[in-house]
């Protein structure tokens, strides 16, 4: 029998005699290596269980010393655990009242406790917006300490006596050890005892190094608040006592390290200790490489496990709260019950194609009666989850769609049908604004209106999911993914800081445009006169002087957007109408704006009403079936398709200028027999416009030198031209592209087009096509026409100029046609152009990441008229990127503007178009559904 045993043995004249001179054991098997010793402090041999045993009493004995607090007195502290149940006690033997402010997160047998000590408890229900549940419990104790009289607050987070109370539980660590200490590990929390014992230790042993062992989700060693499921250690606000310079080191511990310490304490050690002990145990094992070999380390275990019943040592409460516990500890005896399964699935970009592949997920779900727990992690660097970069509703109005309302639904025309009854565009559009949905379906919104209805849609969805469906929203970036036996993890940037994983079965990504920038790389780019990505505008081109002078490169729907906000987004204003429109100058715009890019030509604008047009006739799937002589065939884009296109521009031309001068329809004549009416009829009409689709792609050949007059002038007469509307030839002949397209499309796929035709069509014919079909609202052409006019826009370097950054930073803009030295400086250059993708090369983090990780492999269509890379990656037909091994990541699918190159033209708000998310959607389903019928096969 030892003396300090013996000692307990003798007569105590109170209980609280008996607090202090705590045991110390020798633990064994803690550390791997034995290279240390290891030495546990057991508070929970204090009477009420805890080292706040020791706190409480010396508080409440120094402040009736100091004459405080008297006999008869009420005593008032904010705690849900062990210092309420040493209050208490201590109370009942001192003679004094005791109110114990909790919150719900109070365990069942801590309030048993309390009240069978004659406590009152007083409960506050709602945390504080600020400052949660502590903030509301402080709050309620001053509240009582006014209206209580005699009352008197124990004040365990501020009272220095909480500290030096534990002077005496150091001491009695350096006499247990003979005065030799080399490592002290000591909990967090109010940081009373942590204190307290680096006081002592740097008044008396220097030498010793104390560790602090705080929480992951504790703040008091920097961080973010997060969420902590088992109590005892760490801090959601900061200590009043922690003074870092005493520390040695710290070391943070998971709730999942947590409970493996306690039951790793439990299992080798037979110590049944509380949570703080567990993340103690963690946090050496964690150190235990820092420390010299041959050291003495000490840990004040501060409570046992009795209170933890419930939660640590419970099966059933361990699977529920602690994620991965299944596979990190066995409880002694073994599991009993096993985790429920539960599915991960994440979405990597929500703007629209993500709300469409979540949409698709949650129909399956539902269709396919899945009953188990399905997590769905959705992940957007903005919040505006639905609508995305583009339909972001903090943008200007004047942000305009480039479609027409009615275009726009969120709705799928497949099966299964929706969780949730969603509208069309239009008439949500119409119930928001009450005007009558005829009057709004060939109008053009802006594209912040879009926004509101993508998101409202999305909001629609997600609380229509079914219980067992949760949905995380994570406001972060992705950039890397990578593979760990079946699962993917997702590494996330969180405000350029923090970064986590999360474990995931299946994953889509649709990061859009997006996906080739990051804001993790873009934040760090300081802002100069060279702007490489106007988006959003408002932050992107304040900057911008007025009376400076601008280059802009692209003339595409980026380059109007752009415009618009150097001139109207400054403060100028547009009145009247089509060609009557003038631009008034604020003074705040740029003096003058250099557009320029390859073409030197302008988007066609779109309308509402499109001229009433026959169908294909040329460019039909049956025919080009016929072509086509087998499944492998692939297409000589200039040689085969190229023709038959011109055939369908040219007769939807001549049918709608045939219709308007009141001749015969050509719609059963063979090609060669339209051309001789085409002749006939314009001996007739000398004057009528003649259709050229050479002149259409490129349009100056017609005008002698390219300059700002020709610019103008061909705006003017396309303006003429598609004012006309359903009566508008052009209109028509450009309408053939949307109907030929979606057959282009299935042709052009996964190198359906030869290597050569496909180089061809991507680098000739793919923005000609966009720049005809895919032009913003006509009224925003006018308006482009306005500024023009009022001698903002000069188009004299508008074709291929040359341009280089001077060493002042002014760009030299040159033209690379003309003979002249003609030469203009520009303080400002914009990029305006949405960049086709170039992996790897340029790409955002995740996916340079993805291509080293996951080994994705760039698209090449290769065959006999040579080898040809788009850009893109490599994908199979369902979407599922294939690596450089050839290995098709079935846990993958990628849909949208990600897989451009292999498929064509995503880049749009259409539900149809290289629908992978469908696809998707019912492999998800399938791939947990395997999951749960071979962990059958297993049993
Ligand atoms: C200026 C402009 C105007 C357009 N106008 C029209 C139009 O009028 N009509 C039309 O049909 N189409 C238009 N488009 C095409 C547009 O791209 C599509 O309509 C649509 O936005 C594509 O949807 P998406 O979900 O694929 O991509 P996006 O809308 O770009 O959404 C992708 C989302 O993924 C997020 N993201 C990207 N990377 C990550 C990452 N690593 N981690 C987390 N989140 C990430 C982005 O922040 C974004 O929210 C326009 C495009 C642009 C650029």
């Amino acid at each position: 029998m030892n003396v300090s045993l013996r000692d307990r043995l003798q007569v105590s004249n109170s209980i609280l005699e008996t607090i202090g001179d705590t045991p110390i054991v020798r633990l064994q098997h803690i550390s791997s290596t034995s290279r240390v010793e290891v030495f546990a402090k057991l508070e929970s041999f204090n009477p009420s269980g805890s080292v706040k045993a020791r706190t409480s009493f010396n508080i409440l004995q120094k402040a009736m010393e100091a004459g405080d607090l008297r006999k008869g007195d009420t005593v008032i502290e904010s705690s849900s655990g062990n210092m309420a149940i040493g209050l208490a006690q201590a109370c009942l033997v001192m003679g004094l009242k005791l109110i114990v402010v909790v919150d719900p997160k109070i365990n069942k047998l801590t309030s048993q406790l309390l009240e069978t000590y004659g406590a009152t408890i007083e409960m506050v229900t709602e945390p504080l917006e600020e400052g949660g549940f502590l903030g509301a419990r402080l709050a309620k104790v001053k509240e009582l300490l006014k209206i209580t009289k005699n009352s008197f607050w124990s004040n365990q987070y501020g009272n220095l006596d909480n500290p030096k109370t534990h002077y005496q539980t150091t001491k009695e660590i350096y006499e247990a050890l003979n005065g030799r200490l080399d490592y002290l590990f000591v909990a967090t929390s109010t940081c009373g005892t942590l204190m307290g014992c680096a006081d002592y230790i740097k008044a008396n042993h220097p030498n010793t190094k104390i560790i602090a062992v705080d929480a992951v989700g504790s703040v008091l060693f920097g961080g973010e608040a997060g969420t902590r499921k088992i109590p005892g250690h760490g801090a959601g606000v900061d200590s009043q006592f922690l003074d870092q310079g005493y520390i040695h080191d710290f070391v943070k511990v998971s709730d999942l390290e947590c409970a493996v310490g306690c039951w790793e304490l439990l299992e080798k050690e037979s110590i049944l200790a509380g949570g703080s002990s567990g993340a103690i145990i963690k946090a050496f094992q964690k150190y235990e490489d820092q420390i010299e070999e041959g050291s003495r380390c000490a840990f004040i275990l501060s409570d046992g496990g009795s209170r933890y019943l419930d939660t640590i040592y419970n099966q059933e409460w361990l699977i529920k709260n602690i994620p991965g516990v299944y596979d990190a500890l066995t409880p002694i005896g073994g599991w009993k019950i096993k985790p429920s399964f539960e599915f991960n699935v994440a979405i990597v970009g929500l703007g629209p194609k993500g709300l469409y592949g979540l949409e698709r997920l949650l129909a399956q779900l539902k269709n396919k009666k899945v009953q188990e727990i399905v997590n769905i992690h959705l992940y957007n660097k903005n919040e505006y989850f639905g609508a995305g970069d583009v339909y972001r509703f903090d943008q200007p109005n004047y942000l305009k769609m480039n479609f027409t309302n009615q275009k726009i639904d969120i709705r799928s025309q497949k099966q299964p049908k929706s969780i949730v009854k969603l509208k069309s565009y239009t008439s949500w559009l119409s119930d928001s604004t009450g005007i009558d949905e005829s009057l709004l379906k060939d109008q053009f919104s802006s594209r912040k209106m879009v926004g509101k209805y993508l998101c409202k849609s999305f909001e629609d969805l997600i609380s229509s999911a079914p219980e067992n469906i949760k949905i995380y929203q994570h406001h972060e970036e992705v950039v890397n993914i990578t593979e760990n036996e079946d699962v993917l993890q997702l590494e996330t940037f969180l405000e350029g800081k923090s970064k986590k994983l999360v474990e995931v079965h299946n994953l889509l990504l649709t990061t859009g445009h997006a996906g080739n920038r990051s804001e993790i790389l873009e934040n760090k780019e300081s802002i100069s006169s060279n702007i490489d990505f106007v988006y959003p505008v408002e932050k992107k081109l304040t900057n911008i002087d007025s009376n400076s002078s601008v280059a802009i490169k692209g003339m595409g729907l980026t380059f109007i957007d752009a415009v618009l906000a150097l001139t109207e987004g400054k403060g100028g204003s547009f009145s009247g109408e089509c060609e009557n429109m003038e631009y008034f100058a604020s003074g705040n715009e740029p003096a003058v704006i250099y557009p320029y890019s390859r073409s030197g030509a302008l988007m066609i604008p779109r309308v509402g009403e499109m001229p009433n047009v026959p169908e294909l006739r040329f460019f039909t799937a049956e025919k080009l079936n016929e072509i086509r002589k087998n499944s492998a065939y692939k297409f000589d884009f200039s040689g085969e398709l190229l023709s038959l296109i011109k055939k369908e521009f040219i007769y939807r031309y001549y049918s709608v200028a045939f219709r308007n001068s009141g001749e015969d329809i050509i719609e059963n004549l063979s090609f060669s027999e339209i051309l001789n009416e085409i002749e006939n009829f314009h001996k007739k009409y000398p004057f009528e416009q003649r259709f050229s689709f050479e002149a259409l792609k490129s349009p100056f050949i017609q005008y002698k030198s390219y300059d700002t007059s020709a610019v103008k002038h061909l705006l003017e007469k396309t303006l003429a031209q598609v004012s006309e509307g359903r009566k508008s030839p052009l209109l028509a002949a450009i309408s053939a592209w949307h109907d030929i397209s979606p057959i282009f499309n299935d042709l052009y796929s996964f190198g359906g087009l030869t290597a050569r035709s496909h180089q061809i069509f991507d680098t000739e014919y793919f923005s000609f096509f966009n720049r005809i079909s895919y032009g913003p609202p006509l009224e925003n052409m006018y308006k482009i026409l306005a500024i023009l006019k009022a001698g903002i826009l000069d188009f004299s370097y508008g074709k291929s100029p040359k341009i280089a950054q001077l060493p002042n930073g002014k760009f030299e803009l040159k033209n690379s046609y003309s003979e002249t030295s003609k030469k203009a400086l520009t303080d400002y250059h914009i990029d305006a152009r949405i960049p086709k993708m170039k992996l790897p090369e340029q790409s955002s983090l995740l996916y340079k990441n993805l291509f080293k990780e996951i080994k994705m492999q760039v698209f090449q269509n290769i065959d006999e008229t040579g080898i040809y890379e788009t850009g893109g990656m490599d994908l199979s037909k369902e979407g599922h990127p294939i690596s450089k091994e050839g290995k098709e990541l079935h846990n993958i699918t990628i849909y949208g503007t990600p897989t451009e190159g292999v498929t064509f033209d995503n880049d749009t708000l259409s539900r149809s178009r290289n629908d992978f998310s469908s696809v998707w959607a019912n492999g998800v389903v399938d791939h947990l559904n395997k999951i749960i019928s071979n962990s059958k096969n297993i049993k």
